[in-house]
């Protein structure tokens, strides 16, 4: 059984920055970051990156598909569109390219990077991978996503969770951002429009609990064909996401990004709260007595946007209101600085 100081399962965003802080801070760490996927990178999502995202990490020029300044926000009575000249709201990345490029960061270091390489039993201080090959560990981090293997070690449920609806609609035409909030659709959650390369990924979500996924995906295609969205050649795509945080440093054991339920579960966001979770429990995991305040942060932001959430819930028929208010709201001059900042 080969021997490790510490394994990492999944290279997400989250595996990838776990892996990268750990290697930078200490070369000589022997660290083994298994990948279930025969690449790294590609993952279902609309692949939005805010300006918090760069604070923390010097993402190059070349990986964004867009840089989108015009934002327009749709209620069912109003619409708001923003734009204001070198305020950049949302970047949008392709997840394949974003994975290569946080992977090749590991080139030349001591991190054995292993893909094609599924966990299929987590036991005290070993793994086994592709139900043959033991590795034993000092720590173990789960950045294993929704379904986390490692987290179902430690046996955490994981209850609240976002299903996911999304097309991705081959198109060449303007960058197009939107966000369209209606009740009578979506419920609380909304429908997104967000521009790639070569294509749209127009998309939604909603807790199942709350909402039939059923429901969704009916009201999702009336709302396609309202909107004269054309999919007969567009690929489809569904994918939960979790925001059920139940901790995340368990003894020698770790969990960070979506294994962890660090994701936002009205917004869907989760690249940025997996970069900082990879990078504090890389930090803890260095230094034992490490007190880590940017995940105090990410955990705050949730907090609120989770708040934000259940009122929007517990609103019933008053919750269109609420939306039509917002965004008669963002239709006042200087908006466009406050949905930037609100973004980020
Ligand atoms: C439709 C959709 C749209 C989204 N849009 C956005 C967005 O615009 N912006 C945003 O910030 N977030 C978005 N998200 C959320 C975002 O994709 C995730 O929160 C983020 O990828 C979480 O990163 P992670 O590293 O924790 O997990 P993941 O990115 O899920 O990575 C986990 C990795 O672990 C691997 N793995 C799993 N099990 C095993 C195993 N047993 N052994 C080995 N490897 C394993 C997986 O193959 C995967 O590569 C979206 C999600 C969805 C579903």
């Amino acid at each position: 059984m080969k021997e490790y100081d510490i394994i990492i399962v999944g290279a997400g965003p989250a595996g990838l920055r776990c892996v990268e802080v750990l290697t930078n801070n200490d070369p000589k760490l022997k660290i083994l970051l298994l990948e279930r996927k025969p690449e790294v990178g590609p993952k279902i999502c609309a692949g939005g990156l805010t300006k918090k995202d760069l604070d923390l990490m010097d993402i190059p020029d070349h990986l964004f598909e867009h840089k989108i300044q015009r934002t327009t926000i749709k209620s069912p009575k109003y619409t708001s569109v923003n734009e204001k000249e070198g305020l950049i709201v949302l970047y949008a990345i392709d997840r394949r390219e974003f994975g290569q490029w946080q992977a090749d960061k590991l080139k030349n270091t001591n991190v054995d990077l292993m893909t094609d390489a599924k966990v299929t039993s987590v036991e005290e201080n070993k793994i086994t991978v592709n139900f043959s090959d033991e590795y034993s560990y000092k720590y173990l981090v789960g950045a294993d996503g929704v379904s986390s293997i490692v987290r179902r070690y430690l046996k955490l449920p994981v209850k609240k969770r976002l299903v996911t609806f999304q097309y991705r609609i081959p198109w060449k035409d303007e960058v197009r951002f939107e966000m369209g909030l209606n009740s009578k659709y979506f419920h609380s959650w909304y429908v997104w429009i967000f521009p790639h390369k070569e294509s749209l990924s127009v998309g939604c979500a909603c807790n199942p609990e709350i909402m039939s996924p059923k429901k969704l995906k009916v009201n999702f295609h009336k709302w396609l064909k309202e909107n004269n969205f054309d999919i007969s050649n567009a690929k489809y795509e569904s994918f939960p996401i979790s925001y059920d945080y139940r901790g995340y440093k368990f003894n020698n054991i770790f969990l960070i990004g979506e294994a962890a339920g660090l994701a936002c579960g009205f917004t869907g966001e989760g690249i940025y709260q997996a970069l900082v979770s990879g990078e504090e429990v890389a930090k803890s995991i260095i230094d034992g007595s490490y007190v880590s305040e940017p995940m105090q942060k990410i955990l705050k932001y949730n907090r609120i946007q989770h708040k934000i959430l259940n009122i929007l819930i517990k609103a019933g028929p008053l919750r269109n209101f609420f939306f039509n208010m917002i965004v008669f709201l963002l239709k006042k001059k200087g908006s466009d600085s406050k949905i930037s900042k609100g973004l980020s």
